[in-house]
């Protein structure tokens, strides 16, 4: 018999399109009626309207969101947030909008309405990473976890081409790993399966047509399982890896995740039978390794840790990193396996399962 434990998180979902439509009712359902929207610069114009269309509802705006939620940019929000006596958050964006809000709940507990516009899921966590100093520390707390996200699937139609599919594979790497986590359940492994499915079929139909609002609809759904599954058990090798390769050659997040995913995927597939399999039989394909190395292939992803601008010299550095303090891993972590993992996925060789 099969013994687990499960954690639901609360969050109210909305999905569709068109749900913006919902931000004042959500806004005054949660009992609020001064939200500070936030947004990183490049999507400070998408926000305005947004801004403008909730009236005296909206106290104001701060769109300097940045990637990794650096502390001094919260330091300013949380200045906008004194100045303008705001009762709520909108996150408008992807994972640096929503950390920022996450940040600055993690410091007041205002109420969090988070509108997603990536695949990053970071929306459905309880997750926080900050970064001060150049350090990214990151933490589990329920504090942070957005009390209501709106699913437009209309603004994901902006998402441009490479951004969709890394950040989509970030997505399919929350479930992935969720497959083989240490406190994995027949739930979250459900919801995996299913997520990684959905983004399967998903991610190459945009690519094809990015303005398919029933593939953007499916893409936009997976990615909130995969949230889902990120945000309810332990991540391993992959999350590590790309924690602290992204970290510290300063790697684009999305992108870092796409290179390493079958990767990490051919390291663990002989000690997660199980997952693997899973994988295979939600993308189609042989076994997990193949399948994500053929859908990256039909996506057109980038391949090699390389091409994002890792010096060949900080292989060794990173092997030295990914070995400290790892996190759980189903097969042991082991400092000359790691080290060939990284070398391979730096030059974009055909990752090969291990013994
Ligand atoms: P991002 O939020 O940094 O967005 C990347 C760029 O794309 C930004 O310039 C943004 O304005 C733009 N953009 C976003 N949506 C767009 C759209 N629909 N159309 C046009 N442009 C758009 O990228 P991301 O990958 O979503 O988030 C990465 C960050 O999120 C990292 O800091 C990562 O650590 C964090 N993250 C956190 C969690 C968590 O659970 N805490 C989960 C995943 C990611």
């Amino acid at each position: 018999m099969q013994s687990f434990v499960y954690n639901a998180l609360p969050s109210r979902v909305i999905f569709g399109s068109g749900t913006i439509s919902r931000l004042k009712s959500e806004i005054e359902q949660a009992g609020c009626n001064r939200a500070l929207l936030l947004s990183t610069p490049e999507q400070a114009e998408t926000l305005a309207p947004i801004a403008a269309s909730l009236g005296s509802l909206a106290a104001g705006t701060f769109t300097q969101a940045a990637m990794h939620t650096p502390t001094d940019v919260t330091e300013r929000a949380l200045n906008k947030v004194q100045e303008c006596g705001a009762d709520c958050t909108i996150s408008f964006g992807g994972g640096s909008s929503t950390g920022l809000g996450k940040a600055i709940a993690l410091r007041t507990d205002l109420t969090q309405i988070v509108v997603p516009t990536t695949y990053a899921g970071s929306e459905v966590t309880p997750i926080i990473g900050e970064t001060k100093n150049g350090v990214k520390v990151t933490q589990r707390t329920l504090k942070v976890l957005p009390e209501v996200v709106i699913y437009d699937v209309d603004f994901t139609l902006s998402l441009p081409q490479r951004l969709t599919v890394t950040s989509g594979t970030n997505a399919i790497a929350h479930a992935v790993e969720a497959l083989y986590a240490e406190d994995r359940n027949p739930v979250i492994s459900m919801m995996a399966e299913q997520a990684i499915a959905a983004m399967g079929r998903a991610l190459p139909a945009i690519v094809n047509d990015p303005t398919n609002l029933d593939a953007r609809s499916e893409a936009l759904y997976g990615a909130w399982l995969c949230g889902v599954c990120l945000g309810s058990v332990g991540m391993a090798l992959h999350h590590k890896l790309c924690h602290v390769i992204g970290g510290a050659f300063d790697l684009p997040h999305a992108d870092t995740h796409t290179v390493i995913l079958p990767y990490a995927m051919a390291y663990n597939a002989k000690a997660a039978p199980d997952a693997d399999a899973a994988v295979a039989r939600a993308l189609g394909g042989q076994d997990g390794t193949s399948a994500l190395t053929a859908l990256a292939a039909r996506l057109g992803s980038p391949r090699s840790l390389k091409s994002l601008g890792m010096p060949e010299s900080g292989i060794d550095r990173a092997a030295d990193l990914a070995v400290q303090n790892p996190y759980w891993n189903p097969k042991p972590i082991e400092r000359g396996a790691v080290r060939a993992l990284i070398a391979a996925a730096w030059a974009g060789e055909a990752p090969k399962p291990l013994n």
